[in-house]
């Protein structure tokens, strides 16, 4: 899987060079190229930014560099290309799956007030939004999708993890318990520490019913 980001401000994924993420880079499942959006600018000043037209607050970023970088990178338009923007639709895991298919991303991350519209008439296939707020720039939304996205990728972890977690059949996930047994007078259900494998299925089962119709009963009627 490949994934190529376009920011203002490539420091901000550092964290991607950590942990399961950093592992699998270095193991080769996985390729994470972090592009400054700058670097593509024609302006003498590498000026990436300009006031919105109509007048209104704060700055919009300008259509040349952000197409020129998207094309210098994907000049046959093999990739998904993507705009994380709060306009785009709502991210859920189903995305996840349909993401992981297409082996290559581009991820445009907007900031200041946004991107000139034309910019994304010309190089984005699709709007992504990670939920129903502003942020002050798609950086860590495209944090949000790397991440959930490269967890499905072959060899970057077990994947006995990845089966019955929260979403998966529309359900969330049952609790869970490490040591002690005891803390704060609070006790590790008996069933998980009996080594009855078919019981603990079942109890996990059902936490898992409870837990969703307690906490998510839209999930219940598929509305996931
Ligand atoms: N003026 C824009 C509006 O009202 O729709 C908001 C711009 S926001 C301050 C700057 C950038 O942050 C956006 O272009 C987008 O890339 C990113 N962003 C902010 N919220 C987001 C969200 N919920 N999901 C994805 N990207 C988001």
């Amino acid at each position: 899987m490949r994934m190529d980001v376009l920011t203002l401000f490539p420091e901000m994924f550092e964290p991607l060079r950590l942990s399961i993420l950093g592992r699998a880079q270095r193991d080769n499942k996985l390729t994470i190229n972090v592009h400054n959006i700058r670097d593509y600018s024609e302006d003498k000043h590498k000026k990436c930014d300009d006031y919105p037209f109509g007048g209104g607050a704060g700055m919009v970023m300008t259509a040349q560099p952000i197409v020129s970088a998207v094309e210098a990178i994907d000049p046959e338009h093999r990739a998904r290309r993507i705009f994380l923007s709060p306009k785009g639709e709502t991210f859920r895991q189903q995305k996840v799956f349909e993401l992981l298919e297409r082996e290559w991303l581009i991820l445009l991350c907007g900031h200041y007030e946004g991107v000139d519209e034309r910019a994304i008439e010309i190089c984005i296939d699709e709007e992504i939004s990670i939920g129903d707020y502003v942020l002050t720039g798609g950086e860590l939304p495209a944090m949000v999708v790397c991440d959930c996205v490269a967890r499905y990728v072959d060899g970057v972890l077990n994947t006995s993890s990845l089966v019955q977690e929260s979403f998966s059949e529309n359900r969330l996930e049952y609790p869970q318990y490490t040591r002690p047994v005891e803390f704060r007078g609070k006790v590790v259900p008996e069933v998980l520490r009996g080594g009855n494998h078919a019981l603990i299925d079942q109890w996990r089962r059902e936490q898992s019913e409870a837990v969703t119709s307690l906490k998510r009963p839209d999930l219940l009627n598929g509305k996931e």
